[in-house]
């Protein structure tokens, strides 16, 4: 299509999902499209937009998925934007846009991928841009100011220096015993050995959120008020080094939105911790099983999805590839917004150029792992695709893989019902037999069991990979929206 996106749309007040994407539209966004609260999806990518991103936007409160990648737009990113709580997808790569990215709200979890290629963008660092200069009347300020720093600085050298002299001499021994228990910061960020006994009052039981197989993960404040996650390592245990050591080496190179972030680690001789990201929603192990919680197709959906993305990006988007080799639900953790973040790359590895495959010892969650790793420790990317073949059955079944005995597994079970009898294999609570749209839910999620059924084929060969089941994933998810 070619044309002029009328003012006119801002009338289709009951539209959830709108997608003009691969047209030739061209002028501007009009304001009229804020008016759009019901809107879920909006992709715009791919025609010939100009103007700006109008500031109306920050109305449209339902939307979860913004795409205008791939258009001329330019200009500013409205800061009004970050209001959009919902936003869980915000790409306008390929575009002229300038200015910096907000960083707050949705921003949080933004990957840098949806801004590349723009004319000059800036601001934080993880969005691999660089940061937004200060304009001439700051930096005329800050002159102002710094000479007003140097002349009080001298007052103060000159003034009380007999006091600093034997403050001095009298701290000396204590910061001798603070540098023996120094960070070996993983990013810039640091924090003290002490701030982090503090944040979570002395590694404390009541400060205690749970127990893996290398140690125990507590919930802290730091003094900024931040909240974080410390995963402190059972150093009794010589599989828990390893498993500091692979964590630190490979999330050090990693930075995307479906990846828990480490802010920075601590290392001493009988104490070595991560400092993450804290996930104030648990993981989808506890969504998918306590009774107190419950997670509507959509939201299981999406979740899959994002883990989707991260193993996109830990497979194809980065130098080296890397594999996870322990996905489960119970490593899939949850934001504030929902957003699933995958955790525990413990037993990770990492592959060489040009290496397709290596073999290991280490051992993964008996249920999820592939039979070539299970059987010869051969160890791909297509591992992942196999566990998370069968997390996505898990899922949408709410059956945990190793409930299977014998010659049934959780994969023939749905295989030999799906053609036929849908109904009997998912999660009971997921639709309503009464709803005019469940003829369309139950075709939904039967399309979601092949692509998991596709992930988890015998053969690694196979076995789809995880740019392909990204895209189709979305491509059900819209199906899914129109519901
Ligand atoms: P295993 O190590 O045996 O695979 P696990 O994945 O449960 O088990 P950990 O990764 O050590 O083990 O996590 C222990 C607990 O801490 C889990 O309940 C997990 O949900 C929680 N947890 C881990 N990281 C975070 C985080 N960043 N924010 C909030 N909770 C977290």
């Amino acid at each position: 299509m070619v044309g002029t996106l009328p003012p006119e749309i801002g009338k289709l007040k009951a539209a959830i999902l709108i997608d003009l994407s691969m047209n030739q539209f061209s002028n501007g966004i009009p304001s009229e499209i804020g008016g759009l609260q019901m809107l879920v999806h909006l992709s715009l990518r791919h025609n010939k937009l100009q103007g700006s991103i109008p500031d109306s936007m920050s109305r449209m409160v339902g939307l979860e998925f913004l795409d205008l990648s791939h258009n001329n737009i330019s200009g500013i990113i409205p800061m009004s934007l970050e209001k959009l709580q919902n936003l869980k997808y915000f790409n306008v790569s390929v575009n002229k846009l300038n200015g910096e990215i907000p960083s707050g709200g949705p921003f949080k979890n933004l990957s840098s991928q949806f801004f590349i290629n723009n004319e000059a963008l800036c601001g934080s660092s993880r969005f691999s841009v660089p940061p937004c200069p200060t304009s001439s009347k700051h930096r005329s300020n800050r002159k102002k100011l710094l000479v007003l720093f140097l002349f009080l600085g001298i007052a103060l050298v000159v003034v009380p220096s007999p006091f600093i002299f034997f403050l001095i001499r009298y701290r000396k021994g204590k910061r001798v015993l603070q540098q023996t228990d120094s960070l070996s910061a993983i990013t810039r960020e640091r924090i003290s050995y002490y701030e982090l006994i503090q944040a979570t009052d002395a590694l404390s039981e009541s400060n205690l959120i749970g127990s893996g197989s290398f140690g125990s993960v507590y919930i802290g404040v730091l003094r900024s008020g931040t909240t974080i996650a410390v995963k402190v390592f059972n150093l009794q245990l010589d599989a828990a080094f390893k498993s500091f050591d692979t964590e630190c080496e490979v999330l050090r190179s990693l930075r995307h939105r479906n990846l828990v972030k480490v802010i920075t680690s601590c290392s001493k001789l009988d104490f070595k911790a991560l400092v993450l990201e804290y996930m104030p929603n648990g993981s989808l192990e506890k969504y998918l099983y306590s009774h107190n919680y419950f997670l509507d197709i959509r939201q299981r959906l999406s979740i899959m999805i994002d883990v989707a993305c991260a193993l996109e990006y830990l497979h194809h988007g980065c130098s080296l590839a890397v594999i996870h080799c322990d996905l489960k639900p119970s490593n899939v953790l949850l934001d504030e917004y929902m957003v699933a973040h995958l955790s525990d790359f413990g037993i990770s590895k990492l592959l060489g150029e040009d290496q397709g495959d290596l073999y290991t010892k280490t051992l993964a969650t008996l249920g999820y792992i592939a039979p070539e790793y299970g059987l010869d420790g051969l160890v791909s990317t297509k591992c992942d695709v196999y566990s998370y073949g069968v997390m996505l059955l898990e899922t949408f079944t709410r059956r945990k893989p190793h409930e299977f005995e014998g010659d049934l597994s959780l994969k023939q079970w749905v295989s030999c019902s799906l053609s036929e009898a849908v109904m009997d294999v998912i999660d009971v609570n997921l639709v309503t037999p009464t709803a005019n749209y469940f003829k369309k839910e139950l075709e939904v999620v039967a399309s979601i069991m092949n692509v998991a059924l596709d992930c988890c084929a015998e053969s690694p060969a196979r076995r789809t990979n995880m740019k392909d089941a990204v895209g189709i994933l979305q491509k059900i998810k819209i199906q899914l929206l129109a519901c």
